[in-house]
């Protein structure tokens, strides 16, 4: 709030250098998910802003694509140096937007900054490859260009770490870019637009638009958008899939997930415990790579009295309360799509062994708590077991062997991460050698790689080829150029060359 007006800040875009307030008609509340109050209001771009902000970043990449390589790589360490700097604050910001714990949101900040760091390196990531005599006296060595102007839609749950997956790789390697952040969540965004800007960024290689799918459908379909990187659920995925492609775009969409955990009997049972509460209602359960399923081989089905002893010791809070274990939803809508799925497993047979639809945090009766929430004897017709449920709840699901956990894995059509749980290396390796999903973690329980891998969700959790950074982002944002070349330095003799034949 302004202090002396008490109304709402109304949320900036970044547009052609400039922090400017929409002339929108229509704005969107941004609310505190521990109380409701108002934090902010975020403006749905018009038209005419759209416009402007992709004709800004055509116009900037005329220039920013010729900018030595090192210079922007300077930027990214000058960036990472500020982001470092600011990164308690950053967290704060962060976690009154979202509600997750400060400790929580000081992840999601450093796991941004790590992609900066790799940004960093992008002289040696834009290398290409030399081949000398290809033919006599003729070299073939490839280049790496840029694509022109890029665009990242990001979702609500990880306001630092998302956007940073995206622009610092894209503008490192000489595009510009176009944020259109979560309408949900939108500060943390526009304050890491100011500390790009800060440490050095030409005033218009980023922009940050608002809005929701009229302003998303403006960039999908604009001619002089050449690639999307989009971050989201499932569906809208698809969407931003089939009509980027549709009109001739690059597009990298990564979506939503149901990632398993499975426990062998051997495995070590404290870690399993540790481990699996974290992983699941950690940040709400609001995290793509949240465990979302527990399947139990063999006798780790007698371990599910202790999981639910560990799970029900754990409660949600506000973000500045240290003994809290994660925080609220983020919306009223998020929380009651979350009660209605823990109604549709009771009623379709799952047994709820710790039930938080009813979960009360003092002080704060109008936050969007759920309360760890456990079900076991989950089958796989379940409403429970098929959607990602996005909400601090556990599935258990029993089987009697890894190759019946491997093939019931399988068969779900998401494949963002998983992992396994055992002391065995021989069932370690099968499982990593025959899961179908894209990021395995072998007693780790959210395999996230570090950016110097790439995060590379399969399935129904990914549309695309190149993803996230590491050196897919940089094929993501770059095109090859080949070329092949000789130089004469003697007389040649006269007489048509007729063959495409190097000699
Ligand atoms: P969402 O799909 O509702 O929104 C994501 C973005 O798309 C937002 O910027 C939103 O404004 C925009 N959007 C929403 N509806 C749209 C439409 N119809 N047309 C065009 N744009 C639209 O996702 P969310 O609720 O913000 O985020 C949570 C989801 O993101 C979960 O499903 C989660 O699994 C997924 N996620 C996936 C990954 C991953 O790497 N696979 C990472 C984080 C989050």
């Amino acid at each position: 709030m302004n202090a002396q007006s008490r109304q709402p800040v109304r949320v900036a875009q970044l547009i052609a250098g400039e922090f400017q307030q929409s002339q929108s008609q229509q704005w969107i509340d941004v609310t505190d998910p521990a109380t409701q109050a108002v934090i902010a209001q975020v403006p749905c771009a018009t038209p005419e802003e759209m416009t402007a902000a992709i004709e800004s970043a055509k116009a900037a990449f005329k220039t920013w694509r010729d900018t030595p390589v090192p210079t922007r790589a300077r930027v990214m360490l000058k960036y990472q140096e500020l982001l470092k700097k600011h990164h308690d604050e950053l967290a704060e910001l962060l976690a009154k937007e979202t509600g997750k714990t400060f400790e929580d949101a000081k992840g999601d900040v450093w796991r941004g900054i790590e992609v900066v760091e790799h940004a960093a390196n992008i002289p040696s990531l834009l290398m290409g490859e030399t081949v000398e005599n290809v033919a006599t006296a003729i070299d073939t060595y490839s280049l790496t260009q840029p694509l022109g102007v890029c665009v990242g839609i990001t979702p609500f749950n990880f306001p630092a770490m998302i956007p940073l997956w995206m622009f610092p790789l894209a503008i490192a390697c000489g595009n510009t870019f176009i944020l259109k952040p979560s309408e949900q969540d939108p500060l943390t965004p526009m304050r890491l637009a100011e500390l790009f800007l800060e440490a050095g960024a030409p005033r218009n290689v980023l922009q940050v638009v608002h809005g929701r799918k009229e302003q998303v459908d403006v960039l999908l379909t604009h001619p002089d958008i050449k690639a999307i990187s989009f971050v989201g659920s499932v569906p809208v995925g698809q969407y931003i899939y089939q009509t980027g492609t549709a009109h001739m775009k690059r597009v990298q969409a990564f979506a939503g997930a149901k990632n398993h955990m499975v426990v062998m009997p051997d495995a070590n049972k404290q870690a399993v415990i540790n481990n699996i509460v974290g992983a699941s209602v950690g940040a709400a359960g609001q995290r793509c790579m949240a465990i979302s399923v527990a399947v139990l081989v063999g006798d780790a089905k007698n371990w599910i009295d202790d999981i639910k002893n560990t799970l029900a010791s754990v409660r949600p809070g506000v973000w500045n309360d240290s003994k809290a274990a994660y925080g609220p939803l983020i919306s009223p809508q998020a929380r009651n799509r979350v009660l209605k799925l823990i109604e549709q497993g009771k009623a379709e047979g799952a047994t709820c062994l710790l039930d938080g639809s009813h979960c009360v945090v003092e002080g704060y009766p109008d936050g969007n708590w759920v309360g760890p929430t456990l079900f076991a004897d989950v089958t796989p017709e379940m409403s429970i077991y098929r959607e990602e449920i996005f909400g601090p709840v556990l599935c258990i699901v029993t089987v009697d062997s890894l190759e019946e956990a491997i093939a019931f894995i399988n068969e779900h059509p998401c494949g963002n991460g998983t992992s396994i749980f055992t002391a065995s290396g021989a069932a370690a390796r099968k499982y990593q050698h025959e899961i179908e999903v894209g990021q395995v973690g072998i007693n780790v329980p959210i395999p996230v790689p570090l950016p110097f891998f790439s995060f590379t969700g399969w399935k129904a959790s990914f549309y695309g080829d190149q993803h996230a950074y590491g050196k897919q982002a940089v094929r993501f944002y770059t095109e090859t150029k080949t070329v092949t070349a000789r130089w004469f330095d003697s007389d040649i003799p006269a007489g048509p060359n007729m063959t495409i034949h190097l000699k």
